[in-house]
Parts: C-alpha cells; sequence; structure tokens
C-alpha cells in the first residue's frame, strides 16, 4: 500500500497518571503507534508523534487521599515513572507533555469556549449527588453501588469494572459516598451537555461508510472490524447528551466569564484529548513548527492508537466534540487494539497480575529489544492474546537467536574467515543455489528486486496496521538468507568452489544490510547493534527507507565490495529456563502477597468450563497439623497438612482472617493437583477451598459429613 498523504499526526493514548504502565497497555497503545511512526518518519513523511499524562480527575484526588499525599505529589511521581518507562521501551515520541501544564489548561478552556460561543451546548439543571458530611457533589468515582446489569457490589458511579458497562451514578443500586461512606442525597447543580444524538446520524456515515459530508474520509486501510462493531453497537443503543462539565476539585476550570461556572470543572472528555492539542502546541512551539497544519489542515492525518476500552471515546465522542468546533480535522483510523491476557489470565492491576514495563526493564535492561519483538508478535491486533513466559522464551530463543543472530553470525564469521573481514568481489555470472538469478538478468540485480519485494512486505503490512505480519516479513529476510546459506554451504564450497562463496557471502551481506532497516521499526536498538557489526553508521530514521528500497528497485547493492566489517558480537542472548522461572515465580508471589484472598473471589462472570476441565481437579479432604505465619508477609500462613496419611505443605493467604492457633485439628478441603509453586520461598503444594461470606470473611469449606450425601473426593 503507498500512504499518499505526506503529512500525519499520531496519538497514543495518554496514560492516566495514577499507576504505572503494564504490558497490556504497551502492547495497546504505544508499542504499534512507535512502529507505525518509524516507519512513517522512514517514508520520508512529515509526522508529530504525540502523547502526554492525563493528570486530572477524582480518581488522582481518591488516590492522593488513600496515599495520605497530594494530587500534585501523585501526578508528578507517575509522569515522571511514565516518561523514564517510555524512554526505556523506545518509544520515540516527539513530546510527552502533561495535562497539568498551564498551556494545556488555557487550550482545553478555549476549546471549550469556542464550542459555548458557537452555542453547541445545552445548559441544563440536573439532580446530582451530594455528600453532606463533605460537603460538596461527589463525582462518578466517589460513588459505588452495585450494578444493575451483573450485581457486582463494588461498581463505580460511572462503569462497572466487572461486566464492563458504562453507567451513571442515577443507575446504581444502593449508592454510597466512598468519601465519607454515608447515602449521598440529590441536589440540583447546572452543566453544559454535548447533545451527541443530534449526531448519530452523521457518526453512523463516518463509522460504517467512512464518509464525511458526503466525502471518503478515512485512510486506504479498512477500519478494524471490531472497531466498527464496537461503535455500531453504541449507536444502535442511541446517543444521549452527556455532560461535558463537572462539580470537581482538580482538573481545568471552566472558563470563569461565563456564568454559573464557579466550582465546575471540564470534564475528562472536553480535558484529556484536548491533551493532543496542548502536546502539538507545545512541541510546535519549541521545534518552529505550526502546530494548525498537523490539526487544521485537511491534507495532514489524524491517527489515534489506543486500547479497546478506549474505542467508543476516539471513534465516536473526541470526532463530535471536534466537528462541533468546526477547524479541526477528524481521525482518519482509530487501529485500536483488543486486550493481553498474561498466563492465561486478564491482567489486573488490583490483583497485581501484570508484567510492569519499567520494573521488568530496570531489572532486565538487555530485554527491550527482545520485550517489542514478543509483544508485537502476540500483539491483540484483532482479538485478545495470550502473553506467557514460556512462549517468551521460545520467541527468543527459536526466532531472535535461532533465526536471526544466527544468520548475522554466520555470515559475519564466514567473512572475516574467508574474506578477511571485507564484502568480497565476485563474478557476476557464478550461479548460486535457491535465490532466483537466471540468465536474462545479472543475478545481483535479480537479488536486489527480491529483498526488494521482501522488504516491501514490510512496510506494506505496517502501512495496514498489520504489525505482526510487517514482524514476520522482517523474519522472512533472515529466513530466507539462512536457506541461501543451506544451501550453498560456503563452509564445505570454500576449497572447490570458492567463486561461489564469494557470491554467496556479498549476497548475505546485502541481505544483512537490508534487515537492519527492516528490524529498526520493531526493534531499533538490535538494529542499531547490527549496524555496528556491519561498521554502518547508525540509522537516521527520515527518509531513509525511501533510499533504501529505490537504491533495491536499481538493482544496486547497499554496501559496496571492499566495506571491512566488524566483529560479530551477540545481537539477541538464549533465555535458558532457570531465567524464565524466575519470572513466572515473580509473576505469583507477587499477586499473591497483593491479595491471597483472590483465590477465593467469587468468579460470576467467568466463563463455562467443560466437564472434562472439572475432572482434571484433585479434590481431597485434609487435616491442618500445624500452623505457623510466615516471615515478611502479613497476610500468609504456612500450613502443614495431611493429606490421606501424607504430609504437605501449603501456603494460603488467609493469616488476616484466622490465628494459627486456631487451626490444628481443623478439617479443610483442598485442590491437591495444582501445579506446586514457591511462594515466598516456600513450596505451596496444593491449594485450600476458601468461600467468602457477604461480609468478606473466609471460611473453610468443610467436608460434608456422611448424612449429608454429599461427597467430596
Ligand atoms: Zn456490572
Amino acid at each position: 500500500m503507498i500512504l499518499s498523504p505526506q503529512r500525519y499526526l499520531v496519538t497514543s493514548a495518554l496514560p492516566y497518571a495514577n499507576g504505572p504502565l503494564h504490558i497490556g497497555h504497551l502492547t495497546g497503545a504505544y508499542l504499534p503507534a512507535d512502529i507505525f511512526v518509524r516507519m512513517l518518519r522512514m517514508l520520508d513523511k512529515d509526522v508529530a508523534f504525540i502523547c502526554g499524562s492525563d493528570e486530572h480527575g477524582a480518581a488522582i484526588t481518591i488516590r492522593a487521599l488513600k496515599d495520605n499525599s497530594t494530587p500534585q505529589a501523585i501526578i508528578d511521581k507517575y509522569h515522571a515513572l511514565f516518561e523514564e518507562t517510555f524512554q526505556k521501551a523506545g518509544i520515540s515520541f516527539d513530546i510527552y507533555h502533561r495535562t497539568s501544564s498551564p498551556l494545556h489548561h488555557e487550550t482545553a478552556q478555549e476549546f471549550f469556549r469556542s464550542l459555548y460561543i458557537k452555542g453547541q451546548f445545552v445548559e441544563e439543571e440536573s439532580e446530582q449527588y451530594y455528600d453532606h458530611e463533605a460537603g460538596k457533589f461527589l463525582a462518578d468515582r466517589y460513588i459505588k453501588g452495585t450494578c444493575p446489569k451483573c450485581s457486582n457490589p463494588d461498581a463505580y458511579g460511572d462503569q462497572c469494572e466487572r461486566c464492563g458497562s458504562s453507567l451513571s451514578p442515577l443507575e446504581l443500586i444502593n449508592p454510597l459516598s466512598t468519601i465519607t461512606g454515608t447515602k449521598p442525597e440529590l441536589k440540583k447543580t447546572t452543566h453544559w451537555y454535548l447533545p451527541l444524538d443530534k449526531y448519530e446520524t452523521w457518526l453512523r456515515d463516518y463509522v460504517e461508510n467512512g464518509k464525511l459530508d458526503g466525502v471518503d474520509h478515512h485512510d486506504p486501510a479498512e477500519w478494524k472490524s471490531h472497531v466498527i462493531g464496537q461503535c455500531k453497537s453504541w449507536l444502535d443503543g442511541g446517543l444521549q447528551p452527556r455532560a461535558m462539565t463537572r462539580d470537581l476539585d482538580w482538573g481545568v476550570d471552566v472558563p470563569q466569564e461565563i456564568k454559573g461556572s464557579a466550582g465546575k470543572k471540564l470534564y475528562v472528555w472536553m480535558d484529556a484529548p484536548i491533551g493532543y492539542v496542548s502536546a502539538t502546541k507545545q512541541w510546535a512551539a519549541d521545534n518552529g513548527k505550526d502546530w494548525k497544519s498537523y490539526w487544521q489542515d485537511p491534507e495532514s492525518s489524524l491517527i489515534h492508537f489506543i486500547g479497546k476500552d478506549n474505542i467508543v471515546f476516539h471513534c465516536l465522542i473526541f470526532p463530535a466534540i471536534l466537528k462541533a468546533h468546526g477547524q479541526y480535522n477528524l481521525p482518519v483510523n482509530v487501529p485500536a487494539n483488543q486486550f493481553l491476557n498474561l498466563e492465561e489470565q486478564k491482567i489486573s492491576t488490583s490483583r497485581n497480575w501484570a508484567i510492569w514495563v519499567h520494573e521488568f526493564l530496570n531489572e532486565n535492561p538487555d530485554q527491550t529489544d527482545a520485550l517489542r519483538y514478543v509483544l508485537t508478535k502476540n500483539m491483540p491486533e484483532q482479538k485478545d492474546a495470550e502473553f506467557t513466559w514460556k512462549g517468551y522464551q521460545s520467541d527468543v530463543n527459536a526466532d531472535l537467536v535461532g533465526t536471526l543472530a544466527n544468520f548475522v553470525q554466520r555470515v559475519v564469521v564466514l567473512t572475516h574467515k574467508f574474506c578477511d573481514g571485507k564484502v568480497p568481489e565476485f563474478d557476476e555470472d557464478t550461479p548460486i543455489v535457491g535465490t532466483r538469478g537466471d540468465d536474462e538478468a545479472s543475478w545481483h540485480e535479480v537479488e536486489m528486486m527480491d529483498l526488494f519485494d521482501r522488504m516491501w512486505a514490510v512496510q506494506d503490512a505496517i502501512s495496514q496496521y498489520d504489525f505482526r505480519a510487517g514482524l514476520k516479513a522482517m523474519l522472512d529476510i533472515a529466513t530466507a538468507g539462512n536457506q541461501i546459506l543451506q544451501f550453498n554451504e560456503p563452509w564445505k564450497a570454500h576449497k572447490e568452489e570458492p567463486e561461489t562463496v564469494m557470491a554467496v557471502l556479498n549476497l548475505c551481506v546485502q541481505y544483512l544490510a537490508a534487515m537492519s532497516f527492516a528490524m529498526h521499526p520493531f526493534m531499533p536498538g538490535a538494529s542499531a547493534r547490527l549496524r555496528k557489526i556491519l561498521a554502518l553508521d547508525p540509522i537516521v530514521e527520515q527518509g531513509s527507507w525511501v533510499t533504501t528500497l529505490d537504491a533495491l528497485s536499481l538493482g544496486e547493492k547497499l554496501i559496496p565490495e571492499g566495506h571491512l566489517l566488524n566483529q560479530p558480537e551477540h545481537l539477541f542472548s538464549r533465555l535458558e529456563d532457570d531465567w524464565i522461572q524466575k519470572q513466572v515465580a515473580k509473576l505469583h508471589e507477587m499477586s499473591v502477597t497483593a491479595t491471597p484472598a483472590s483465590d477465593a473471589t467469587p468468579t460470576v462472570d467467568k466463563p463455562n468450563i467443560p466437564y472434562d476441565d472439572f475432572a482434571k481437579l484433585d479434590i481431597s479432604t485434609a487435616t491442618i497439623l500445624a500452623a505457623e505465619s510466615v516471615p515478611k508477609a502479613d497476610k500468609l500462613l504456612k500450613l502443614t497438612l495431611d493429606v490421606n496419611g501424607v504430609q504437605r505443605t501449603v501456603v494460603s493467604g488467609i493469616a488476616l482472617h484466622y490465628k494459627p492457633e486456631e487451626l490444628p485439628g481443623k478439617h479443610v478441603v483442598i485442590l491437591a493437583n495444582l501445579e506446586p509453586r514457591k511462594i515466598r520461598g516456600v513450596e505451596s503444594q496444593g491449594m485450600i477451598l476458601m468461600a467468602e461470606s457477604g461480609d468478606g470473611k473466609l471460611h473453610f469449606v468443610q467436608a460434608a459429613s456422611e448424612e449429608s450425601g454429599l461427597a467430596i473426593s
């Protein structure tokens, strides 16, 4: 696919500054954007790559209260952490800005003012929950209650995190203020609403048909079907007018001159996405650019990279806001990703079931490129995808070490061995097995065209947001190179057919040079290491892809004869079993420490399992023989059990519910064939089954007595 626009504004979702980033975030909105943008720059496009921290809203004030801190301290902490995380992961934003900056406050207010003056808002009085004890209106996040859709007792006023429904506080059953725990009362307040219902017709045409005002609007790559599907189901449900302001403490003030603005803040929808605009303004000011040419010139293409939880906002609500303003471009594509699961479970911040990017890269600074590779290979582009440590090991060992690094190593070692490290001269008529060369064109021209096709496949896939396919096309270059070596066996041929060896090594060096470009968007660090081995300058992104492909299309070589290569170095290291086991153990250990009771959490919304899965469980009765606390883990107990006459050790997260001395002699039920795992240095051989009562207390599941007739064996 040819990308015809010359100018791009590419954004990644603004991370919310109240917690660190995990691998699901990275592969959802940041890594794909980075790969795409690096390719755009190499294609000589004029591109601004924009992101920043989202630093307002009630969750930050709640967090500050909880941590006995201030909102400013919380956002400063996470803003710095995000910057560090992105830098370590090699995400090449042109600017990483923040919504607490004065420029952002000004920009968001100006935006709101324009819509207000144009009469785009409807002013409405409504009743909202008010906490008399705290003396304030309650933000949606300050209200908890029971979800009307799935009965989750811990749903928030804006969303149920269990079933994913977006809610309004008035829909919650038994609402309570999370500040004082009291029942809030309804009180009148005035807000400004955007009448989304009036935009339904054009929004539908825009999302489903790619048309805006009757003109084709989407970029040439089709929108992902799951993106369109989610928008359609929202549109089918009917859009409602939505308040663009809130009674909040922490955020951007509604412009003062507007009557009734006192105490009101812009809602996140009029705040966070305007952060894309203010960040662009800051970047333009710092670099002598005109920000309007990226946002308002129809020749510029706007693309949002986000995770699937942000689809409706970026495909319907933000476009509605932009169009209401009238001077802004609307996104031409929103290539949202789905979710990444971790070891077959949903990534969960609250259960600490996650791989935190900064933590992993701090401990393993040599893994940046490998992590980018594995996350791209398993990117949840069309549906949810899985990340496992076993998979990480096999992707790295098979693809990066076995195929890619192995090819580099062989070519460079052989060139040093047979050609003093210099790219060899050779006779054009020398036949090489396994290539496309024939009599009509000299072989190297044909081979350079073949490399051109391979590079084109990488570019084409990335242009269509198909990063997994692009990655595979990149690896295919190394696979093809290895085949050329395998077919011609220069290590054997060098005595009888030195001409073949020269020709093969020259060709393989050209493959390496091309690969350094193809690797760059995915693994910039590894590409730089390869360039160093090849004694080539680091890649300057702007236009470099175009120059390379132009040369290949003319049958020109990328590295001239006589060029002296450096000595080989390891591009990637093999990952051994013990390293992988350490990662797995850490994941389990940290998650157990965070919420040991999670084993007993009710599992209402998990999918059904077939009977065969259930039959695999070995559930046995057992008697507790002894119990002791576990050092440095206030929620864990180490239990010694008698299971049908055999002693076993189990570590259980029940220390907050039972004292060790209460336990000996108790009859319990255990899952006996759960894979043993080390928890705080103690091997746990099974899991005690617990049930949680309404008051949150954990109880042992008791083996029934004979008369009840229920047998658990
Ligand atoms: Zn729910």
